[in-house]
């Protein structure tokens, strides 16, 4: 699942201004680039997608589907309706910031 699919789903995006990934820019923690999704490499497995960085290939957002009766905590996903993300990376959607909500285990 590509994130721009994600946030088209929600009631407060998509519509006539649907999002697409070269909305969607991720500042890499790891090497401080900044990527618009689109820009990113992008893996498909099964139903995550994942982003790595175009630089250091660091993992910057994974898209998981949300499973019912999961209580996301600090550090372990930000939901949106039926999937998670998993950003180590700060997201800016045109302009709004969407937090790091993943803390990979080291
Ligand atoms: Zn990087």
């Amino acid at each position: 699942m590509r994130a721009q699919d994600v946030l088209n789903q929600q009631p407060d995006w998509g519509g006539q201004n649907a999002i697409t990934d070269a909305d969607i820019v991720a500042r890499c923690d790891r090497c401080g680039a900044n990527y618009a999704l689109s820009k990113c490499t992008f893996d498909q497995v099964e139903q995550e997608g994942i982003y790595s960085c175009a630089s250091c290939s660091d993992t910057l957002l994974t898209v998981v589907p949300y499973v019912e009766g999961t209580e996301l905590r600090a550090g372990t996903g930000y939901r949106l309706g039926a999937w998670v993300f998993r950003n180590s990376a700060e997201l800016f959607v045109r302009g709004l910031k969407i937090p790091v909500s993943w803390k990979p285990a080291l």
